[in-house]
């Protein structure tokens, strides 16, 4: 199979109608799925443990009599960590210490102190944030392992002061995943459960016998996983639920066409329905990255989801100029945006909606992905409209304070009155009333 990418140019007359096509998303909800998740949600709601041990043995082929079985101890954690060859140590750890200290800086700048003030009348009004009591992290497992995940979902909570963070982490055939385990112990999580999919999701949401519910459920998954966020949300919050991974790269084209071919697999490698896109004002640059991408394809381990990820879902956009590039970016929204070109910040500056931008062309997404820091649980699927990065803030929830003043209760009783009474309530309107001075 030959890799096909889509080439689209401002120019064209229903260059509008092929963009929307090339955005085109449809998250097909599988109802197969669905019913065997709301089946699993319900006899964990109802059976506890004994529902997680029977899931666990027929999806994971993992057989244990006990719930207490399918913890792992801390213990376990360090002396994961404490095993790995040194440079993959060192690796996680460096990771770890910018990802820790980015989130510390986030912390910092998100109002995790709250503020009050004082109006006129003596009465004080403010704002006090607290962190979420407990919080459960789904690490996914089932084909591959991703202590990265773990990093980018507990230290935000770790920092924000989450005091439990209960990890819950699939391991077919009973399979650990050292890397996995040395991640949490790195990151703040307090207990650690080797239950996946929708069992999993269930068990952190109503609590069994062994693992204990939490008050919200974050961290990537397959479509089970997804299908149980869903629908235990009420019950408990979720973070997102994430479309496939994407990727726009706008160049000004005097970057090694290599590197940017790269840059495009780098996202189209995770699956047939990742999307990478690349934004050129240089049309020869273009071609330029078209050969790379067949020259380097070849090499690639994964060729065939690239091939099938870029023939389906990639795109080549010729622009009139920068400004244009940042436009249309805009009406993309993408997860990632790379910006590749001279003066990255310029453009930067024009970009409203992105989940993570990387400003110049040695920030390659994948850096952002491991270990610059900032968090690369993103929003997909053009939702960098209107939400942001998980970070501290989704693991801290306000409180508003109002204490009011003996003269305030004159100034706002009237009001209160007028508009209570306004509304037919008359309980609203008395219990105002009763305050004030006769
Ligand atoms: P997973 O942990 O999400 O799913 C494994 C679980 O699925 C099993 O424990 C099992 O309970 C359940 N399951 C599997 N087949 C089932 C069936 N027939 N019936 C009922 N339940 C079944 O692991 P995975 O499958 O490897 O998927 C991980 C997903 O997470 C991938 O899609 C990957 O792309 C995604 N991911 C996303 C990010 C991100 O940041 N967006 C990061 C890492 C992974």
């Amino acid at each position: 199979m030959t890799v096909q990418i889509r080439k689209l140019s401002t120019t064209q007359p229903d260059f509008q109608k092929q963009l929307t096509n090339v955005l085109a998303f449809e998250e097909k909800e599988d109802e197969s799925i669905n019913t065997v998740v709301a089946n699993v949600l319900a006899d964990v709601k109802n059976n506890g443990d004994k529902a997680v041990l029977e899931y666990t043995r027929r999806f994971d082929r993992l057989s244990v009599s006990t719930g207490a079985e399918l913890e792992i101890p801390e213990a376990e954690c360090e002396a994961a960590l404490a095993s790995l060859a040194p440079e993959r140590r060192l690796a996680l750890q460096a990771a770890a210490n910018r990802v820790r200290k980015y989130h510390e800086r986030q912390k910092l700048s998100c109002g995790s102190d709250g503020f009050t003030f004082t109006d006129e009348d003596g009465t004080s009004l403010g704002q006090k944030v607290t962190p979420l009591d407990s919080v459960g992290i789904y690490v996914p497992g089932g084909k591959a392992a991703y202590p990265s995940s773990v990093l980018m979902n507990a230290i935000p909570a770790n920092v924000a002061g989450v005091s439990e963070i209960v990890m819950v982490v699939p391991t077919p055939d009973g399979a650990r995943n050292e890397l996995v385990l040395a991640a949490a112990a790195l990151s703040g999580v307090t207990r650690v459960f080797t239950v996946g999919g929708a069992q999993a999701v269930g068990a952190l949401a109503y609590g069994t016998e062994t693992i204990p519910s939490v008050d919200k459920i974050v961290g990537p998954g397959n479509a089970y996983v997804a299908a149980a966020k869903r629908r235990v949300f009420g019950t408990v919050g979720i973070d997102m639920i994430a479309g496939p991974s994407e990727i726009l790269v706008i160049c000004d084209g005097t970057t090694d066409p290599d590197w940017v071919a790269m840059d495009l697999f780098s996202q189209a490698e995770h699956d047939e329905m990742a999307q990478s896109i690349l934004i050129s004002p240089d049309a020869a640059y273009l071609d330029r990255v078209d050969a790379s991408i067949r020259k380097l394809l070849p090499t690639m381990s994964r060729r065939e989801i690239i091939t099938k990820s870029l023939s389906s879902r990639g795109a080549m956009i010729h622009v009139q100029n920068m400004e244009e590039a940042c436009e249309i970016a805009n009406r993309i929204a993408p997860e990632h945006l790379e910006i590749s070109a001279e003066n990255p910040q310029h453009w930067a500056n024009l970009i409203r909606h992105a989940g993570s931008i990387f400003l110049g062309r040695f920030t390659s997404e994948a850096l952002g992905d491991y270990c610059a820091g900032p968090n690369h649980v993103l929003p997909t699927s053009r939702t960098a409209r209107f939400s942001s990065p998980l970070g501290v803030y989704d693991f801290q929830k306000r409180s508003s304070l109002i204490c009011v003043s003996e003269k305030g209760a004159q100034t706002l009783g009237e009001i209160a009155v007028e508009l209570a009474t306004g509304e037919g309530l008359e309980a609203h309107a008395r219990s105002a009333g009763l305050r004030l001075q006769k």
